[in-house]
């Protein structure tokens, strides 16, 4: 089975599929609409999913771009709603916003309608997995790939966290209302659509020098959705609906890859972390960060210009050794702390189960990666672009390419990159550097290319 070609339709109907990786592949959406006048579909959505009276909810901005029209719809369908607006332009993921939906949201209703893309939508996943009561979303920007995923991405307690809750049941995307939504956010969209280049690569090595699980039928579908989202770059400056569906079906398919894998693997790789790590220091400082996209975005950029060199790298064993031996786990800690302040302790925790600055796992680690290092460059040579390429195409759409564009500093840029392999116990780009030895060579490559790029910026 190809889910390459397969329609959304397809690749959303119940029961889902058997796949050549053994594994049976489903994800939970049962209305899935991506098109022009969408929105005039809404009560087709409701009577899908077995919505009689909706409870729709978004924030200003979101309710002007589609909530209205949502409310027109509903009223010259005769179906009763409740409507509650956060009283904000840009709620923030966190309790307040959370708290308030609750607060309003009507028992006689049977839907929780999210009106919005990444954070209302993932307001909705949270309350309804808190309530019981079935969620769908209208999507005002194709801004992240949050919309067809099964978590949220919260902030509890001012620390940034993921929670595992479910898809949302119904996604309505109408292109002629996402083609209207702010420049930025469309451009966070292409962001966070290329960081799949990265993703899939990153996967398959992983699979090899870790041993992870790897689907090549959804790693597939994600490359085809690439395909038609490039394709169409450069007539998102003109606000195309069908360039600017393409960047949103692209997104979805994002969405039903990570629910089919059952992790983040086929969406999110180092690009990620770069800006997990950027979101991160920016909580802990009290102060505002970017959109998701839009740092994942220059997180692709920086992870591409590394695997240049990558590309090029001789792997040792003696310098990987050397490295292994000269690791002090008392300097290892201190590090932690120093990157990652009061969220320093559970970083720590996260060793326990990723063992990776175990001897013995890296000896066992760098033996795979040493026997199967052609392997691995034949991968990459098959998936990642070449970044002038792909920067072309982000100059194009007014991208920001630069840490720097974001006010974000370069002591942070190479602390995000030593530091990612330390959040998660996931196998990235730089656990790869570091198993081999090369991640202080690396960071003097980092810093060098930082200084390549704002030279190429001031041109
Ligand atoms: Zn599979
Ligand atoms: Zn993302």
């Amino acid at each position: 089975m190809r889910f390459a070609k397969m329609t959304l339709k397809e690749l959303t109907a119940p029961g889902g599929y058997s796949c050549s990786c053994g594994r049976r592949h489903c994800c939970e959406i049962r209305y899935l609409d991506i098109s022009r006048g969408a929105i005039r579909n809404l009560p087709e959505m409701l009577r899908t999913l077995g919505s009689k009276k909706p409870f729709l909810f978004g924030d200003r901005n979101t309710f002007e771009a589609a909530g209205k029209a949502a409310e027109k719809v509903l009223d010259e369908a005769g179906i009763p709603y409740v409507s509650y607006v956060l009283p904000m332009d840009r709620p923030k993921p966190g309790e307040w916003e959370t708290g308030s939906v609750v607060m309003h949201f009507d028992p006689s209703c049977d839907l929780l309608l999210a009106v919005g893309s990444g954070v209302i939508n993932d307001i909705g996943k949270v309350v309804s997995h808190a309530t019981g009561v079935p969620n769908a979303v209208i999507g005002t920007a194709p801004s992240m790939d949050g919309y067809a995923s099964n978590s949220s991405s919260m902030e509890v307690n001012k620390v940034k966290v993921t929670l595992y809750n479910h898809a949302p049941s119904g996604i309505l995307l109408d292109t002629e209302i996402l083609a209207k939504a702010p420049m930025r956010m469309l451009q966070a969209g292409f962001g966070d659509m290329i960081a799949k280049y990265i993703a899939i690569c990153e996967w398959q090595i992983s699979n090899i020098a870790a041993g992870e699980y790897y689907c090549e039928e959804v790693a597939e579908m994600m490359r085809e959705a690439l395909r038609k989202v490039t394709a169409g770059a450069d007539s998102i400056p003109v606000r195309d609906p069908d360039a600017i569906g393409a960047i949103a079906e692209g997104l979805v398919l994002a969405g039903i890859a990570m629910a089919y894998a059952q992790i983040s693997r086929p969406a999110s790789g180092l690009e990620h972390y770069f800006s997990h790590m950027w979101e991160m220091m920016a909580l802990e400082r009290d102060e505002p960060y970017d959109l998701h996209g839009i740092q994942v975005g220059v997180g692709t950029v920086l992870t591409l210009r590394l695997y240049r060199h990558i590309r090029a790298l001789k792997p040792s064993r003696e310098k990987a050794e050397a490295h292994m031996r000269a690791f002090r786990e008392e300097d290892w800690e201190k590090e932690v702390k120093r990157v990652f302040g009061k969220t320093a302790p559970e970083v720590l925790e996260i060793e326990k189960t990723a063992h990776k600055n175990d001897p013995k796992e890296h000896a066992l680690r760098l033996t795979r990666i040493l026997d199967n290092w052609d392997r691995m460059l034949e991968i990459m040579d098959k998936e990642l672009p070449d970044p002038d390429w792909i920067q072309e195409k982000m100059r194009l759409i007014g991208e920001p390419m630069l840490p720097s564009d974001l006010g974000i500093s370069e002591q942070d840029t190479l602390d995000a990159f030593t530091a990612s392999r330390d959040i998660r116990a996931k196998y990235l780009t730089s656990t790869l550097l570091w198993d081999l030895g090369e991640m202080e060579d690396f960071k003097q490559i980092l810093h060098e290319e930082l200084e390549a790029l704002a030279k190429e910026a001031a041109k």
